[in-house]
């Protein structure tokens, strides 16, 4: 088993070998984790909800109740905010404990992560369905590695000396921004946690997080988990709920900034509602749709296997997922034939099983919302090639689909589908390819393959996007910034340019005396 996992995740996941080396063996699955707190975490204690109200949390795979968690709303939140806000007071533990003692407690949680991370793995993969082996391989590898990076920059964030006109010494100071109210989606639940806390620890913030519905387990493990490492009371805290829990973080005025990923909708309305009420620091991750572009070129098979990564990689629930798979005309049918056919050999089941590639969607909403999908492009004229159908009749299923003949304005052409769906779309020039990748609203990711330098750099010059790829997809690592051109966000996370989000600026000048002053 050990040694099937081994080889899937290097073999599926391309993940670079020291990554697994920190880990002194593969951690084995297991099967029935044990379900970690599932209060609402405050000031380092474990709450029920102020309502009294708890919601339950589904196996997709199965669709059976894994534990009920209790429901904050905004009167939790509420007292979430206080005790962060008291945390960030300037007298408080926190705020006198040194930049590099900061550091310090960040690596320690990332630490108890990798030694656990067996364990958390499965809580993932029992929670939100994904296969184990990329729980582990990504998911958990990935948030140890993010937890590290930015502990390494608490203490390195510094500011400038400036050179002022007249006889004045001037300098910044990096200062932490305050509360931030930080609300994270399902599709990679630990890792968006990651993303979040690490920058915002390491700048010396104080949080509330709030996780998705559907897959608050983790991120109830890793408040745990703070607690051991040692935080001061209220610097982390954690409270699961719904969207208005997440609206409630927004109204809050004591909240200085909101960090987001999710979905543009309720990313139009957080914006909106930061402007309503103090103006806080808003950073959003929102959707994509992102073209992956092949010219022909190419190598065939490796851009094939290219491009079938970039859509079904996590069921097809990646905001970067490259969902429209431009193809040039001269490879076209041989591109459709082949992606066809590795579709239909994706390997599809229970997410524990060490040869699985594709587990269940996250909840039963997602994948009707897939499905109802997948009808339009059959009603609107594209060409079904492989899949199209729900698998059995337990746990959220989807059939690895590919349409052909798949035009500009169909809405599986035009809609983020989130679900494994891939459209292969033909087009005759690289002039036509850009702009026709840019007819979207969204611009966080796009690629191309291509084995001609003159014609990749035309295409990252052309395309609107946060992230080009050359010859690769899904390439995501904590030292390169990642974000949203146009709707699909505002802001970077990952990266030095991560840090700006949670740090503000404080300009300081000096008068310095002369013999007449
Ligand atoms: P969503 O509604 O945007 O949810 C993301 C997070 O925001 C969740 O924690 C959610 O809470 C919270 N939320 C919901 N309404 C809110 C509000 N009014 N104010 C503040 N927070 C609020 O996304 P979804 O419903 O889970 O998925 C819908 C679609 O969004 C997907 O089909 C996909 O297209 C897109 N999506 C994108 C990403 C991404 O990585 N960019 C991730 C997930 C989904 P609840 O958990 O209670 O909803
Ligand atoms: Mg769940």
């Amino acid at each position: 088993m050990i040694q099937a996992i081994s080889s899937n995740i290097l073999r599926r996941y391309r993940v670079p070998l020291q990554q697994m080396m920190s880990f002194s063996a593969i951690p084995q699955p297991v099967k029935s984790p044990k379900i970690p707190e599932t209060g609402i975490f405050i000031n380092n204690q474990w709450l029920k909800s102020v309502s009294g109200k708890t919601f339950p949390t589904i196996d997709p795979t199965t669709g059976n109740v894994i534990a009920e968690v209790q429901k904050g709303e905004k009167a939790d939140i509420d007292l979430a905010v206080e005790a962060a806000s008291e945390a960030f007071e300037l007298s408080s533990r926190w705020r006198t404990l040194d930049a590099s003692a900061r550091g310090q407690l960040i690596n320690k949680l990332a630490d108890l992560i990798e030694r656990d991370a067996g364990y958390i793995a499965s809580l993932e993969t029992l929670d939100n369905g994904k296969p184990y082996t990329q729980a582990l391989s990504v998911d958990v590898a990935a948030s140890v590695k993010v937890f590290r990076y930015f502990a390494g920059w608490a203490d390195k964030n510094h500011g400038k000396t400036i050179p002022m006109d007249g006889k004045y010494f001037a300098y910044t100071r990096h200062e932490p921004v305050g509360v931030c109210g930080q609300i994270i989606p399902w599709n990679f639940p630990l890792l968006m946690l990651a993303w979040k806390l690490g920058p915002c620890l390491a700048m010396g913030n104080t949080l509330i997080l709030k996780p998705a519905e559907q897959t608050p387990l983790t991120a109830l493990y890793v408040a745990q988990l703070s607690k051991e490492v040692g935080f001061p009371d209220g610097v982390i805290n954690i409270v699961p709920g719904f969207g208005d829990a997440g609206a409630a973080l927004v109204q809050n005025t004591k909240v200085d900034k909101v960090a987001f990923t999710g979905s543009t909708e309720v990313g139009k309305l957080i914006k909106q509602g930061a402007g309503e009420t103090n103006l806080k620091r808003v950073t959003l991750e929102l959707g994509g749709k992102s073209p992956n572009i092949i010219l022909d070129d190419c190598d065939l098979d490796f851009a094939v296997e290219g491009a079938h990564s970039a859509l079904f990689f996590n069921m097809g629930q990646c905001c970067c997922a490259g969902s429209r798979t431009f193809v040039q005309e001269t490879i076209y049918d041989e591109f459709v034939k082949r992606s066809a056919a590795r579709a239909k050999a994706r390997v599809v089941g229970n997410p524990f099983d060490a040869n699985v590639e594709q587990g269940p969607q996250v909840d039963e909403e997602q994948m009707n919302k897939i499905l109802d999908l997948i009808e339009s492009g059959k009603n609107e004229g594209a060409k079904l090639v492989a899949g199209g159908k729900r698998v059995g009749g337990k746990g959220y299923f989807i059939e690895p689909t590919v349409f052909a003949d798949v035009t500009d304005n169909m809405r599986i052409a035009k809609e983020e589908i989130f679900g494994p769906v891939q459209q292969i779309i033909k087009f005759k020039t690289i002039d036509e390819v850009i702009q026709r990748a840019n007819d979207t609203t969204y611009g966080l990711a796009a690629a191309v393959y291509t084995k001609n330098i003159d014609h990749a750099n035309t295409i990252i010059q052309g395309v609107k996007a946060g992230t080009v790829w050359v010859n690769c997809y899904n390439v995501i690592e904590a030292q390169a910034p990642f974000g949203g051109f146009k709707m699909s966000g505002n802001g970077r996370e990952l990266g030095e340019y991560g840090l700006q989000a949670y740090t503000e600026v404080k300009t300081v000048i000096t008068k310095i005396p002369t013999k007449n002053s």
